[in-house]
């Protein structure tokens, strides 16, 4: 399937009416520092793998709980390296897990490193082995995350995201990155000016 070109991303459609883009770079520094709001997600197991315009989706099942409300995930898939940009450092990986409440969207997102050598569960997803795949181990053990309004990252991007970046990356290793880039090969949108959005960092017990 043709996928979109991230070499020619200034010719992709323009946003018309969602002004406040991602990704962006997020620091504590800048952020409003909140305690609470714990990040609750449930999964399913994975069950299929769909490769659209956008890249190869992961088609999953799996219930978040924040903001009050109740959040089905419809999907996850890979960008290499990061799209947002934690600290001033971009990760080697960052995953999008995206959900929907009703219309709306919500992705959380999970940002990756090489520091491990054998490689993780994450292969074992590109080998075809996602029946009964359990998707606890692509989270960090810590939960503190940022939180902010933004877009999709890929076209088109009019509606508006709910941003859920976990602030602790996983880990990974170089065996596991050659893999995620040999189906996401540098598929990252540039960074987009932050306006005057709030963000938020979550601190979690
Ligand atoms: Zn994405």
């Amino acid at each position: 399937m043709k996928h979109l070109n991230y070499q020619r991303q200034s010719l992709w459609q323009k946003p018309t009416d969602v002004l406040c883009q991602s990704p962006i770079s997020l620091t504590q520094a800048t952020s409003t520092a909140i305690k609470g709001q714990f990040v609750t997600i449930e999964f399913d197991c994975v069950t299929t793998r769909k490769d659209q315009i956008v890249g190869e989706q992961f088609i999953s099942q799996g219930l978040l709980n924040l903001f009050g409300n109740h959040w089905h995930l419809e999907r996850f898939h890979f960008h290499e390296h990061s799209e947002h940009r934690i600290e001033n450092h971009y990760h080697d990986i960052e995953i999008h897990f995206v959900f929907k409440h009703d219309e709306a969207i919500l992705v959380v997102a999970v940002l990756g490193d090489v520091t491990i050598d054998s490689p993780s569960k994450i292969t074992r997803l590109f080998e075809n082995n996602y029946a009964r795949f359990e998707l606890s181990p692509l989270f960090p053990d810590k939960s503190n995350y940022y939180s902010y309004q933004g877009s999709l990252t890929t076209p088109p991007f009019e509606q508006t995201v709910q941003w859920v970046v976990m602030a602790d990356s996983i880990q990974i290793s170089a065996s596991d990155l050659a893999t995620i880039k040999a189906s996401y090969p540098s598929n990252y949108r540039n960074e987009q000016p932050r306006q005057k959005r709030k963000i938020y960092y979550h601190i979690t017990p």
